[in-house]
Order: structure tokens, then C-alpha cells, then sequence
């Protein structure tokens, strides 16, 4: 079987032997890896670490509480980030209420401008949405037309109800660790619902651990089995059918993958 994790951060200080960890990778099955930045020289990071990897695919963005140092110049900076043979989407960009001081018109306008950007460049994007349930939904809808290029809720954690809309307007969806513990109802119920052709793996390392790995630090991307595992249980398919389904349905989305 093979796998992949369409969303990870694997830089920083969490993975001091990257070497040992793609090799542990490829043991497992999980051949293909989206990692992804947050903020500029994060996404110079996991630039550099696709680089150096085979199956290392990275993304380019400002994530939506990584703004302190946002200039709008930096986004030509993202967009030639962004040129590179591996990067396969703009993100992680998106809304995160979460924190009662945030600038929600900054977050706005720069999500919107990275919609924007990924439409010029003919790029998917990947998706955070953190407590802002309504004001994501209308932005997608007021930006409709900079959607043909597909994009993923990642750790979808709104309602079933929104996520049904939200796939209408041709939404993929990922999930990760936790949609394997069974307290998890919204995400479970979701992954059900949703049904398998808009269904993607995801980790979100080192964050987030499955079931297994409850409570240690860090996660990492050889956790996707167990979450496809999940999957497969929910619909009541073979493991093989649904890995498959999710690595043809990842290389829809993104089409750099290929
Ligand atoms: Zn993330």
C-alpha cells in the first residue's frame, strides 16, 4: 500500500535527523509528504528540505497567526517560492479566531490576496480555519472564481453541515490524528459523510498524534496508516481500495504531485 500526508510541518527543531525519518518513511509505505510553511522563512525551509528529499513536496504561505512580521512584498516572495518544480499549493493560509486579540482584518485581507495569488499561479490551496466558521464561508463564496484550482479544509474541524456545502463548491477535506480517537464524533461523522472522493490523510506533525501515540511529542508523518486505517473502518471498505482512493484523489488536488 501507499500513503501520503498532504499536510506536516517537518521543519524546525522537532526533527533533528530527517534522514533517519524519510528512511522510516518509505518502510512504512508513506512515499509522498506535503510539507508545509507558515510564514516566509518557513516556507524557505520546507523549500529547502523537498529538495533534499525524494517524495518531499513542500507548500508557501502566510498562515493566518504568523502575521507579526507580514509585509505585503513578501508575497512576490511567495509567488517565487512558489515557481519551484515541488511546491505544489500556497498555504497554509486561512482564518484562526482562537485568540481573542487577533487582527481579523489583517487575517482577512491577506488570505484574501493569497487566494488571489494561487489563482494567478494556477496553484491549489491549502486551508486553516480555527473558530471562523462563518467568515471562511463567506469569503470562499464571495471568492468563488479564485477557486478553479481546487482547495483543501485541512484538520476540518467545522460542522457537517458546512462541510456539506463546502464540498459542493468542490472542497477537499483532510484529517489526521485525532479522527482516530472515538470522542472525535464531528470529525468522524464528517469523514462518513463526506464520502471518499473529496477525502484526504494528513498528520499536521508534529502536532496532533493518533490514538496509538496519545500524548507523545513529536508526531510524524508515519502515523497516516493508522488514520487511513480509521477511514477505511468508517466506510466499511478494504484498507487497499481506500489508501488508493486517497493517493488518486491527492493527485487530483495537487497537480505538481505527478
Ligand atoms: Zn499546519
Amino acid at each position: 500500500m501507499r500513503y501520503i500526508d498532504v499536510h506536516c510541518h517537518l521543519d524546525g527543531r522537532h526533527f533533528d535527523d530527517l534522514d533517519e525519518l524519510f528512511k522510516r518513511l518509505s518502510r512504512c509505505g508513506v512515499e509522498k509528504v506535503i510539507t508545509c510553511g507558515v510564514d516566509l522563512p518557513t516556507s524557505i525551509a520546507v523549500k529547502e528540505i523537498a529538495e533534499r528529499y525524494n517524495g518531499c513536496y513542500f507548500t508557501a504561505g502566510f498562515h493566518p497567526t504568523e502575521l507579526r512580521d507580514y509585509k505585503e512584498s513578501d508575497l512576490e516572495k511567495i509567488a517565487e517560492l512558489a515557481s519551484h518544480p515541488k511546491c505544489v499549493a500556497i498555504g497554509e493560509i486561512g482564518l484562526d479566531y482562537h485568540y481573542p486579540d487577533t487582527n481579523k482584518p489583517l487575517q482577512k485581507e491577506v488570505f484574501v490576496k493569497q487566494l488571489k495569488l494561487a489563482n494567478e499561479l494556477g496553484l491549489p490551496v491549502e486551508i486553516h480555519s480555527r473558530n471562523s466558521a462563518e467568515d471562511m464561508f463567506e469569503i470562499l463564496r464571495a471568492n468563488a472564481g479564485l477557486l478553479n484550482n481546487g482547495f483543501l479544509l485541512h484538520c476540518y474541524s467545522h460542522s457537517v453541515e458546512l462541510a456539506v456545502e463546502l464540498k459542493k463548491a468542490g472542497a477537499y477535506f483532510s484529517f489526521g490524528g485525532t479522527s482516530t480517537y472515538s470522542g472525535s464524533k464531528k470529525a468522524r461523522r464528517c469523514i462518513a459523510t463526506l464520502g471518499l472522493d473529496r477525502l484526504l490523510t494528513e498528520t499536521d506533525s508534529p502536532y496532533m498524534p493518533p490514538v496509538s501515540k496519545q500524548g507523545l511529542f513529536p508526531n510524524t508523518p508515519e502515523s497516516i496508516p493508522e488514520i487511513l486505517q480509521g477511514f477505511a473502518e468508517l466506510h466499511g471498505i478494504d484498507e487497499e481500495l481506500c489508501a488508493d482512493k486517497v493517493w488518486s484523489n491527492a493527485h487530483t488536488l495537487f497537480k505538481k504531485l505527478n
